[in-house]
């Protein structure tokens, strides 16, 4: 592996934040002064060989970075179709890719002298792989979580309260990501200068979409090196579930400019089409600000965010990272859904077929690779961000549909 930068400048966003029409910063005109200096800090912090050295001991020595490329044969043998590979982010420590982010943006809060770190949560990976970074770089750490997220994803609270982080209940409205990004939001701008908001992906106002992608492009740069290696090519396709879309961005950075590789990103269509029943936010919205960022998104009739569904956590949120919305309406990326069912159904045939119990967030993108590859011959490639493990997801899936698939406790 070469000793890259990681922290590689990409030609977006902006120096105001956008990418093409998307991204910028609506926020009180309290933030904009506090925004510019998280700006400026990171801008300098990243040029810093220190800082840089930092970032990449943490990722090999604590991290176990690079992790692996897994060629699933059983399942592509299965298909009958393309080659399908996993690049293996649920190997990381902590279970995600959401460690390469915190660890950047905490050494970014801890290089600025901040005591705290505050933070939303959804499946409650954001906030244990936060939490662990905060015990790490001895920062405090307060982490906002919808009450039904909470009920959700036990494990991951006992983690966060384990690691010596305080866990904020919401209550307000659906009880799920959005409020709790609202009430996050709060409490920062109560003191928005001994604390950092370390956003949970590559969305809110500038700079967190850029920098938070340059944390997680760590992903596509190491698998453009390994897949080269494994097979000589590139890959055909690179696979991705879109949340916010932050481990998509991870590895799709590397590969925008190989127009041959073609890139898609797949979102949470739910039970259903129906407003309330999804959260297929590029598929089904439209241009719109939330939290402080213009993107796609989902809204009701007043313009409002508007309520949104998935059978995964992390991928429950009516607004996506303006990039993505870029690569959108450029038309480099293709952007696809798979609903509940089809995500539960490869959660277990992965798990079968290659003995991986993958995050539901991450079956999203297996899902639709099972569904490409049968389009595709067997010389050609899928190379899919296996974005987190599934360990916080059993007693959730096997409660709700265990019965359906032989499990029966
Ligand atoms: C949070 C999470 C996601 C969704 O977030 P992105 O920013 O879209 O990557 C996907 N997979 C896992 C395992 C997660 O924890």
């Amino acid at each position: 592996m070469t000793q890259n930068n990681n922290l590689k400048r990409n030609p977006l966003p902006n120096n105001k934040g956008y990418f093409g029409e998307y991204g910028g910063s609506f926020v009180p005109p309290q933030l904009e002064s506090i925004l510019q200096e998280i700006t400026d800090a990171y801008e300098k912090l990243r040029e810093e060989e220190g800082f840089q050295e930092e970032l990449k001991y943490y990722y090999k020595h604590y991290v176990g970075r690079p992790s692996p490329i897994f060629h699933a044969r059983n399942l592509s043998n299965k298909i009958g179709g393309a080659q399908i590979y996993f690049k293996r982010e649920d190997l990381n420590h902590t279970g995600a890719h959401k460690i390469n982010h915190c660890l950047g943006e905490a050494l970014v809060a801890k290089a600025m002298g901040k005591k705290k770190l505050i933070a939303e949560t959804g499946a409650g990976q954001h906030g244990v792989a936060l939490a662990t970074a905060a015990a790490l770089l001895g920062l405090e750490c307060d982490i906002y979580m919808g009450e039904v997220d909470i009920v959700k994803e036990h494990p991951n609270v006992v983690r966060m309260k384990i690691l010596g982080a305080t866990v904020v209940p919401v209550k307000s409205g659906l009880k799920t990501l959005k409020e709790a990004v609202d009430e996050a939001f709060m409490a920062y701008m109560g003191d928005p200068v001994t604390q950092l908001y370390a956003i949970g992906s590559v969305v809110g106002p500038h700079p967190f979409p850029g920098m938070v992608r340059d944390f997680q492009q760590v992903v596509g740069m190491e698998a453009r090196e390994q897949f080269q290696e494994m097979t000589g090519k590139l890959p055909d396709n690179l696979i991705a579930c879109v949340g916010g879309g932050s481990n998509a961005i991870g590895l799709f950075t590397a590969f925008l400019d190989d127009q041959e590789v073609k890139i898609h990103g797949v979102e949470p269509a739910g039970l259903s089409f129906k407003p309330g029943e999804h959260a297929a936010t590029l598929t089904l919205g439209k241009p719109g600000v939330i939290h402080g960022f213009k993107c796609y998104l989902l809204s009701d009739e007043a313009g409002e965010p508007a309520p949104v569904h998935s059978v995964a956590s992390g991928l429950d949120y009516p607004g996506v990272g303006p990039q993505h919305s870029y690569l959108k309406d450029i038309g480099r990326v293709n952007y696809e859904t798979i609903n509940d069912k089809e995500a539960i159904d490869a959660f277990f045939e992965l798990s079968r077929v290659e003995g991986i119990i993958p995050a539901v967030e991450s079956a999203h993108a297996v899902a639709y690779a099972i569904k490409k590859a049968k389009e595709l011959g067997p010389d050609e490639t899928i190379l899919i961000n296996l974005s987190g493990r599934g360990d916080k997801d059993i007693d959730f899936v096997v409660d709700k549909y265990g019965a359906d698939y032989g499990v029966i406790l």
